[in-house]
This record gives structure tokens, C-alpha cells and sequence, in this order.
């Protein structure tokens, strides 16, 4: 992934099959359905890929447990489904996680059991591990810091996990081997259009402060929250289709719960809270705010703090209060918009509208059913443009793995030797992990470094804070800055860490 080669084959083609604009989940999902069918696609991300929801989330590849309780069936099976195949696909930033719901009465105890075999029965041959009650005995073994009072068993059953910012990357990986132009740091400013109908895109890289203009056959909008700005480009008056539902986690040092075990607790206004391990840490999540304005980086609600550290303390014979927390992140859901006043029961399913332009646009969904989503879309795109059918290949398609990176890193070190030097002990990040990140993973910024290719702003805001003049440095060598580039990176970076404080 080099964004100088990307660029050259951008100024080389006249013309695209499609263009997607956004570089989220739904957006990097299209663009390696489109690509891997033989469509030539362009995708242009305005910051970097994953900035906006698509590396804030749970970090869960689930069906949704708390689905049950609103009787989304099909959601359940066809997202069990999805989990299975990104498991095989994409075994390196995916892995099984046990999860204990405990329980406080005989009541819970048959509910709870009842409800997770059903779970795991939707999966019919998509489970993952099977689901058991246990004794009190048992569910404290396993989680000894849970509130002991009253305490009746628990619930196991499982789900997965993965690294919601480095899959995204895999994905603009393998799209780009299989023949896309995917580019971050491009913002769509305008639409092109030709007798009523969308012909391209004008966009702007904002890194050289060059404008383009490309014409393509077909658009798709996946821009998650901002939808609607590119929709304003399309059409005067276009109906409001999407609501932002904001979430925010909390990060724990791992003494505070499980290294092994993700609990799954009901708290008391029936929202879910999970306590889930992940990379060293523990993420306490998450919450459901309906927010009138959709903003790049969303800063969590002090109420929403306070309620996921009462829920904390509730289940918990520790007691923890914001010091205890080393970092705190806010995501926004796009979700399709419905006339309910809660956006915790909105659909999570996506939707997809065509315009009378013939500009695509899709909306909502689930990390976990990204595939899924952009299959739908590329059908679609084939059923509209008429052109003979090319079937999805994406159910198998191994995606983009770790282990070329690990070689890398090893050559980088061996042409390098200073890039061994660890700049984080706790986490064994190296010189040659940033070099790495700003080489073959497209990183521009010292926040693409810290948030999205090594994780330490989620993890650590303190400790990001720390190694980012380190990180800056690297950046400027290899990307060609001087200091007054690295400054200013130094003071963008200091402050958007004081939005992960809690
Ligand atoms: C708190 C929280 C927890 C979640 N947990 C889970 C979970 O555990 N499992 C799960 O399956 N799902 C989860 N989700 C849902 C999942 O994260 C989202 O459905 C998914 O990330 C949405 O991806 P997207 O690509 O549609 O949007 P985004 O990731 O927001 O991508 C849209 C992109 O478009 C770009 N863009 C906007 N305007 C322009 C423009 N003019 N030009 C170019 N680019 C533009 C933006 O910069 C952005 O990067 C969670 C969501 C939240 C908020």
C-alpha cells in the first residue's frame, strides 16, 4: 500500500467503473467486492481509512445476544453467518472469545440459558464454542472479581473479536491487490453529473492540495454518518435517512476484570454493557446517545462515563472511578433513520437507496455484516448497469495477513538496525512498526500511527502522548516534513488526545 504508486495509477486512468466514497467498513467492503469481481474501482477516504465509526467499535464479530430480546432472527442467523466466514477469512486480526453472563436468580438462570442456546442454535453450523451454565463456583473461578452477593452461576457461551482498524487496512490491502485505487487523505467536494445523471466525482487530496476530477459509471455513498452531505450534493431537498447514535468505551487495565473471559452484564435500564479483554486491556462498553450533529471526533458525555462506571461498580467487588481509566473513546452509529425515539431499537440492518441521479447510497448495517453489505451493493451495481453478471468471490477470499508485515519488519530492522529500538515496552511497539505503518500501511499523520496502525491512543492515551515526538520524527524522515511539519503534528495530536481523557 503506497500511496505515491496509487497516485500514479490514479493520474494514468481515464475512467472508472465505480467510485466509492468513504473508507469505513461498508466502503473498503465494497470497493474488494467490486475490485475482486473485475469492476475497475476507485475508493477516496477524506481523513484516514477507518477515522470515522469503523475503528471505534466493540471490536465484537456477533450476532447481537440483546437481538433476542427485540426477535431480529434473520439479523442473528445471517450475522452468525458472516462471523464464520470472516473467522476463516481473516484468521489473523480474528479470534473465538468465551463470555459469561452472571447470573442472580434461578429465573435469570433459565432465561439467560434458554435465550444463549438459541444463540448459538441460529448459528446451525456457523458456532463457534457451545454454550454452558455454570455454578457459582465455576462463574467465580472464572471471573473473581464479579460481585459475589446474591451471585447464582452464570452463563458461557461465545462470540468473536478482531482489531476493527487493522481489518480495515486488510481490506484496502487486498482490494489494491486485486487491482483497485484505494486512497486515503482524497475529501469528495462535488459530484459530477451528465444529463440529470451522476458521471464522476470531483475530489481534493488534501495532503498535495490537488484537485481531481473523474468519471466513472457508477457512485456509491458509504460515508457513514455524513451521508447526508454528500446527498446535499445530489439533490436539493433530500429527506433526513440517517441518525447518529453515539457509544463511548472506557479502558481498563486488565487487573480490573478477565484476561481470558468478556462478561456480558444486563444493567439496570436493560441496556447491555460488556467488559470484554482486547489487547492487554479491558473495553467497558458501550453506551446509546442520540446525537442531533454528526462530528469527526465525537467526545464522549460525562453522563455517559458515569453510567458505564456505575454499571462497573454494580457488578463489580472493585471499585473504579475515572483515574482508574486509561483511555476513552467515542464512536457514532449511522444508523437509518425511523421515527423511534430510541436508537438503541433502531435497525442495525443496512439499506440501500438509489437516487434518481443514480447515485447509491448505503446506510447502516454492522461491521460484522460488512461482506454481506457489499455484495448486496455490487449485485445491484451489476443489475443497473446491465453488464454480465460476475458472482461475488468474496465468502472465500483470504484477506491481507500479519505475517507479511512480521517479515517486513524484520527487513526493515535487518536493513536498520536502530529501527529495533522499542519506543512502547508495554505493548513491544519498535521503531520499525511506526516505519512499517508509514511505508506499506499508508499512515500520514502521527494519528494514523497511534490510533489506527498500533492502537496506543485507545489503549494509552498517556503513554501516546509520550512516544508521539518519537513517532513525528519518523514521519518527517520518511515522508519528507521539516519541522514546522512535525510541530504542528505535535500540536494537532496533543490536541485530540485530550478528547480520550476521561
Ligand atoms: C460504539 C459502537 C460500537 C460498535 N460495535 C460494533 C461491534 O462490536 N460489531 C459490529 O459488527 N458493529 C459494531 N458497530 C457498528 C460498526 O462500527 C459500523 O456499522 C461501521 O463501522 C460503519 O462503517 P461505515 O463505513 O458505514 O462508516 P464509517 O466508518 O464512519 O466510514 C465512513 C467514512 O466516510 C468518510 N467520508 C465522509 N465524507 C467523505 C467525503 N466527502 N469524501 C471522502 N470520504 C468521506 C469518513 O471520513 C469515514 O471514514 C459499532 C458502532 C459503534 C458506534
Amino acid at each position: 500500500m503506497q500511496r505515491d504508486k496509487l497516485l500514479y495509477e490514479l493520474n494514468n486512468k481515464a475512467s472508472w467503473d465505480l467510485v466509492v466514497i468513504g473508507g469505513g467498513a461498508t466502503g473498503l467492503g465494497i470497493a474488494l467486492d467490486a475490485s475482486t469481481r473485475g469492476l475497475k474501482t476507485l475508493l477516496v477516504e477524506k481523513r484516514d481509512f477507518s477515522s470515522g465509526t469503523s475503528s471505534r467499535s466493540t471490536k465484537l464479530i456477533h450476532g447481537g445476544v440483546r437481538y433476542l430480546k427485540q426477535l431480529r432472527f434473520s439479523l442473528i442467523v445471517e450475522s452468525l453467518r458472516e462471523r464464520k466466514i470472516l473467522l476463516r477469512n481473516s484468521s489473523n486480526v480474528t479470534h473465538i472469545i468465551p463470555f459469561i453472563i452472571p447470573v442472580y436468580s434461578f429465573y435469570e438462570k433459565l432465561l439467560y440459558s434458554f435465550g444463549l442456546h438459541l444463540y448459538a442454535l441460529f448459528g446451525f453450523n456457523s458456532t463457534v464454542g457451545n454454550t454452558k451454565v455454570l455454578s457459582k463456583k465455576e462463574t467465580l473461578e472464572k471471573l473473581p472479581f464479579v460481585n459475589e452477593r446474591n451471585l447464582c452461576g452464570g452463563v458461557l457461551y461465545y462470540d468473536a473479536q478482531f482489531n476493527d482498524s487493522q481489518l480495515c487496512v486488510d481490506l484496502a490491502q487486498t482490494a489494491i491487490d486485486n487491482g483497485a485505487t484505494v486512497l486515503n487523505y482524497c475529501e469528495v467536494t462535488d459530484l459530477v453529473k451528465s444529463n440529470n445523471l451522476v458521471c464522476g466525482v470531483v475530489f481534493r487530496d488534501t495532503i498535495s492540495n490537488t484537485n481531481y476530477n473523474v468519471s466513472c459509471g457508477f457512485v456509491v455513498n458509504a460515508t457513514g454518518v455524513f451521508t447526508e452531505d454528500i446527498l446535499k450534493k445530489d439533490v436539493e431537498a433530500y429527506s433526513k435517512i440517517v441518525v447518529a447514535s453515539q457509544g463511548i468505551h472506557l479502558v481498563l487495565d486488565s487487573v480490573y476484570g478477565s484476561k481470558k473471559f468478556a462478561m456480558t452484564v444486563p444493567s439496570v435500564d436493560g441496556r447491555v454493557v460488556f467488559l470484554i479483554p482486547w489487547l492487554g486491556k479491558l473495553l467497558l462498553g458501550t453506551t446509546d446517545t442520540k446525537m442531533e450533529e454528526a462530528k469527526e471526533d465525537p467526545v464522549p458525555l460525562k453522563s455517559e462515563i458515569d453510567f458505564l462506571i456505575d454499571s462497573y461498580n454494580r457488578f463489580s467487588s472493585k471499585k473504579i472511578t475515572t483515574n482508574e481509566v486509561s483511555a476513552v473513546f467515542a464512536g457514532l452509529r449511522p444508523l437509518f433513520n425511523s421515527s423511534s425515539s430510541s436508537t438503541a431499537v433502531m435497525s442495525r440492518e443496512h439499506s440501500i437507496i438509489v437516487g434518481k441521479s443514480g447515485l447509491i447510497t448505503i446506510i447502516g448495517g454492522k461491521w460484522t455484516t460488512y461482506r454481506k453489505m457489499a455484495e448486496s451493493t455490487v449485485d445491484l451495481i451489476y443489475r443497473r448497469g446491465r453488464l454480465n453478471k460476475r458472482k461475488c468471490v468474496t465468502k472465500n477470499l483470504l484477506l491481507y495477513t500479519y505475517k507479511d508485515k512480521n517479515k517486513s519488519t524484520q527487513e526493515l530492522i535487518t536493513a536498520n538496525p536502530s529501527l529495533a529500538e522499542i519506543i512502547n515496552t508495554e505493548y513491544g511497539i519498535t521503531k520499525a512498526d511506526i516505519v512499517y505503518a508509514i511505508l506499506f500501511e499508508m499512515a500520514q499523520t502521527v494519528e494514523d500511527v497511534l490510533a489506527r496502525r498500533t492502537r496506543l491512543l485507545f489503549l494509552d492515551v498517556r503513554a501516546s502522548v509520550l512516544v508521539s515526538p518519537i513517532v513525528a520524527d519518523l514521519l518527517a524522515v520518511y515522508l519528507k516534513k521539516d519541522a514546522a511539519w512535525v510541530e504542528a503534528q505535535l500540536l494537532a495530536y496533543k490536541n485530540l488526545a485530550e478528547k480520550y481523557y476521561a
